[in-house]
């Protein structure tokens, strides 16, 4: 199983990832055609400099959102406890966006927590 992305978009990422440090940031990301194009930010308030925390009855109700993305300000970009229990109830994927924001520190993970070969589309 692999995961695509439009390099526009992973390329946002980092700069949000980047820009929100020492704090994560987390959204929502939007699917077209097989190829995640688009990220919704989950506001401010939703989430602490701690942990990501995705209040799911605030979500928007859209179709087009299959999975989920959070930066940690830490060099791990392995999922927590936490993460992995949300995952779990969000379903589709994950990314974790590690410092230092670069390409080589963004892992996908699907629904039980393993580890999904990112794919950059141009
Ligand atoms: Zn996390």
């Amino acid at each position: 199983m692999k995961v695509k992305i439009r390099r526009e978009l992973l390329d946002y990422l980092l700069e949000l990832a980047r820009s929100f440090y020492p704090n994560e940031f987390a959204g929502l990301l939007r699917e077209k055609d097989g190829v995640f194009e688009e990220v919704l930010i989950v506001p401010k308030g939703y989430f602490g400099s701690k942990s990501v925390y995705f209040d799911l009855t605030l979500l928007p109700h859209d179709e087009s959102i299959k999975g989920t993305v959070h930066s940690h300000p830490s060099p791990f970009p392995f999922p927590s406890k936490g993460d992995l229990h949300f995952f779990s109830k969000f379903g589709g994927i994950h990314l974790i966006i590690a410092f230092p924001f670069t390409y080589e520190s963004i892992k996908a993970y699907n629904t039980e927590g393993e580890e999904v070969e990112i794919e950059v589309v141009d």
